[in-house]
């Protein structure tokens, strides 16, 4: 068996192309949806994630500001920086890219920006809703993992998923959300015991590591859905979490690094944005 391709690509084209049409609207009645990003310090590859998302912006339509501050800023300075953006009325969406330098609590930055532009989807007030399986902003991952899953029509009820990983911006977020679609979740890190015999137990395996190459054909049932959120870069090269090659052969469908989770991720950063103004066009009815 060759595992069909999840063009995580081609699908987030399309999805775009419709966000797109979203921002049009929303600028014929004068809202220009608005993302400010901060980007603090200078890590190579949070600077390479920046420019994706303004490109991203820039092409549908949407306003992006990006403000770089220096490594050496300190905590109280990037929660007036956010306090200042709370209050802009030409912001939608406030995302503060991480890793944050080690002197600046995460919890306490993102807890700052206000739920309703927390575009990210990390603030604990939308967590708490995901949770609870009420509306509001979904992690971007979690949220283009899922529209992935539904734009290729694979079936989530009743399925056993399991997540590789428990971040609290991936896999954490990643299982509920399937949750609440009534898959039966369970999660593997670090400490899980027997990871080979769980993980070939999934009908829907999503690997959240950040070790190149690391679920081997081995840990995978024959005809699974195989989601590789990883990015590792090994020889100047861009792999997933998952032994491509070898999984390709057992899966019945299976995502590529790159072009796989990735452009799924930034679409539904547009998407929480656009979705963000238009609460903004509601407010001014
Ligand atoms: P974290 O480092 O925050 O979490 C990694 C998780 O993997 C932890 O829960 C850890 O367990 C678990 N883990 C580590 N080693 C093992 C092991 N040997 N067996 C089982 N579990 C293990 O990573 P992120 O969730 O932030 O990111 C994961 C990967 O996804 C990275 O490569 C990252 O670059 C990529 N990524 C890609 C995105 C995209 O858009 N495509 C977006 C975000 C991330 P424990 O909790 O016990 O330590």
């Amino acid at each position: 068996m060759t595992a069909k391709i999840l063009n995580g690509k081609e699908i987030a084209k399309s999805k775009r192309a419709d966000i797109k049409v979203k921002v049009d609207s929303l600028k014929k009645k004068g809202i220009i949806p608005g993302l400010a990003v901060i980007l603090v310090g200078e890590d190579s590859a949070s600077q390479t994630y920046v420019r994706s998302k303004q490109k991203a912006c820039q092409t549908a339509g949407i306003h992006s500001v990006l403000i770089e501050l220096p490594e050496s800023t300190s905590e109280q300075q990037l929660l007036t920086e956010i306090e200042r953006l709370n209050q802009d009325q030409s912001i939608d969406g406030i995302l503060v890219q991480l890793p944050l330098p080690t002197q600046i609590s995460e919890y306490a930055i993102l807890e700052k920006i206000t739920p309703h532009k927390d575009v990210d989807g990390f603030h604990p007030s939308n967590i708490g809703k995901l949770v609870i399986g009420e509306r509001g902003f979904i992690p971007c991952t979690p949220y283009g993992i899922l529209e992935m899953l539904r734009a290729s029509e694979v079936h989530i009820e009743g399925k056993h998923v399991v997540v590789v990983g428990r971040s609290n911006i991936v896999g954490k977020p990643v299982g509920q959300l399937l949750l609440n679609e009534h898959a039966t979740v369970t999660y593997c890190h670090s400490k899980t015991e027997n990871l080979e015999m769980i993980t070939s137990q999934a009908d829907i395996l999503i690997v959240a590591v950040g070790r190149a190459r690391f679920i081997k054909a081995t840990a995978v049932k024959k005809g699974a859905v195989v989601i590789d959120v990883g990015i590792n870069r090994v020889q100047e090269q861009l792999v997933g979490d998952v032994d491509f090659h070898e999984v390709k052969e057992v899966a019945s469908y299976i995502t590529p690094v790159p072009g796989g989770v990735g452009p799924m991720t930034i679409t539904m950063l547009l998407e929480n944005t656009v979705q963000s103004a238009s609460r903004r066009e509601l407010w001014s009815c």
